[in-house]
């Protein structure tokens, strides 16, 4: 009767006899054991794996960035009062293309963001406060951030007659944070 521990077994993949201390099988050259970094699959465990992960990461940091150039934060809305028009004046001008209205005046950016592209909206009333006329302009310029800038908003007037646009409101509809790329 053999009472010995074995000493052998089997290649689990060639089915070769191989001593029971081989990590590598001498004849199909398998990696028998996890134990090693020079196991091909413990290989892919500790440093294909993590090296993926790093690239994922990679690839976050760059989405982000991304999402920061191509579709910026705070949207204007974001920033409740961020532009106030601090004084404004209405000018009434016979051009050589009939009337026109530029309404000029100080904008005060209360926010730590630069403004640019920014959208006026200018309601006219005559002398007994009625809303006659409204306007839209958009100004090409920027605003820095805890500072002011000056601004002009030309407008063709729907009514005839200056004496129709005895006063106006003029304010910020819309502007666009200046790490915007569009
Ligand atoms: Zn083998």
């Amino acid at each position: 009767m053999n009472a010995d521990p074995p000493t052998h077994r089997a290649c689990p993949y060639c089915n070769e006899l191989i001593s029971l201390e081989a990590k590598v099988c001498p004849r199909c050259r398998q990696w028998l054991t996890w134990r090693s970094l020079r196991n091909p699959l413990a290989q892919s465990l500790f440093v294909v794996l993590p090296l993926m992960l790093g690239c994922g990461a990679l690839l976050v940091l760059a989405a982000n960035r991304f999402q920061r150039v191509f579709l910026p934060r705070p949207f204007y809305s974001e920033v409740p009062g961020a532009l106030a028009v601090r004084e404004s004046w209405l000018n009434w001008v016979e051009t050589t293309n009939g009337p026109r209205i530029y309404v000029t005046g100080i904008l005060t950016n209360r926010s730590d963001l630069r403004w640019r592209d920014i959208e006026f909206e200018c309601r006219f009333a005559d002398s007994s406060g009625r809303m006659v006329d409204a306007a839209h302009g958009r100004t090409f310029m920027t605003v820095p951030a805890r500072d002011d800038a000056a601004f002009r908003v030309a407008v063709t007037p729907g009514r005839p007659s200056s004496a129709d646009y005895h006063s106006h409101e003029v304010r910020v509809t819309t502007a666009r944070s200046s790490h915007s790329a569009f």
